[in-house]
């Protein structure tokens, strides 16, 4: 069942969800929660995702998973892999990691597991988004038409700085991205005044229940209602309490209908449009 709001009917993607296999989900989750200083809504699971997207509405997500070492990206990606293929409602983004020395081995392995994106974070991945080494997969990736999904922003770290994905795009302005966050947790300041493009999505994920209506609009307006994709960054927050406060800034009815789902489905291609 799509979201129903005020009488409107709207399908719905999520488009930033962390999923972890079965036997590292409790662990994972709970260090994700540690690193950001957040009760965790949820546990992880693929099924769990499902059943609470599903509750409040969503039932299309794109589910990650991030690799902290180069030996954990292909089974990352094998589980990312096989839990698409169950669940239909998954477009899966592929873990990657700054080391990887095959680039082109390792994006034919990520097409040919029918994965749509590449999901990096700096921040636990302890890379630099504009370091120059990973021009070379950034050009790879953007030429196999994979967006990447980059975590933007902690005012406590510099290696996901919205600053550096801005000196990216100097070098790469056609590049394909979502910066999550709304451009930068924490510092969504920093990202309105460095961040834009034609190419430049956003997500509204782990971003609207700490700022105000009003800043969540100017970042809204700043990328535009066709580049901002709604997001719960599951399992740290609730579906239905994430819509709500995204129902709660007052879009119009079109530009609901964008965020909630027109842009994903435009950015990852998805065939039916309801
Ligand atoms: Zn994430």
């Amino acid at each position: 069942m799509p979201v129903n709001y005020n009488g409107i009917v709207y399908p719905a993607a999520d488009a930033h969800a962390h999923i972890y296999p079965e036997k590292i989900a409790e662990k994972a989750t709970a260090s994700v929660g540690a690193f950001y200083n957040l009760k965790m809504e949820n546990t992880g699971l693929p099924e769990v995702l499902l059943r609470e997207g599903k509750r409040a509405g969503i039932d299309r997500f794109a589910v990650c998973s991030v690799a902290t070492k180069v030996e954990q990206v292909r089974s990352i990606n094998a589980f990312i892999g096989r839990a698409c293929k169950e669940h239909p409602e998954f477009v899966g983004l592929a873990a990657w990691h700054q080391d990887i020395a095959d680039i082109e081995g390792e994006l034919d392995g990520i097409m040919g597991r029918g994965l749509k994106g590449i999901k990096l974070h700096p921040d636990f991945q302890e890379f630099q988004i504009d370091d120059p080494k990973l021009l070379p997969f950034y050009r790879a990736a953007h030429k196999r038409g994979l967006p990447i999904l980059f975590h933007t922003g902690d005012i406590r770290k510099d290696f996901s700085s919205p600053r550096r994905l801005a000196r990216l795009l100097d070098k790469l302005p056609d590049l394909i991205c979502i910066a999550a966050h709304l451009g930068g947790y924490t510092e969504w300041d920093t990202a309105r005044e460095c961040l834009k493009g034609e190419n430049l999505y956003v997500d509204a994920s782990s971003s609207l229940g700490f700022i105000s209506r009003e800043e969540a609009l100017k970042s809204i307006y700043h990328f535009g209602t066709d580049k901002v994709m709604f997001g719960t960054d599951f399992p740290m927050w609730r579906a239905g309490e994430e819509l709500e406060r995204f129902f709660s800034l007052g879009l119009s009815a079109e530009e609901n209908r964008a965020v909630l789902y027109g842009n994903f489905a435009r950015l990852y291609r998805l065939q039916r449009d309801g």
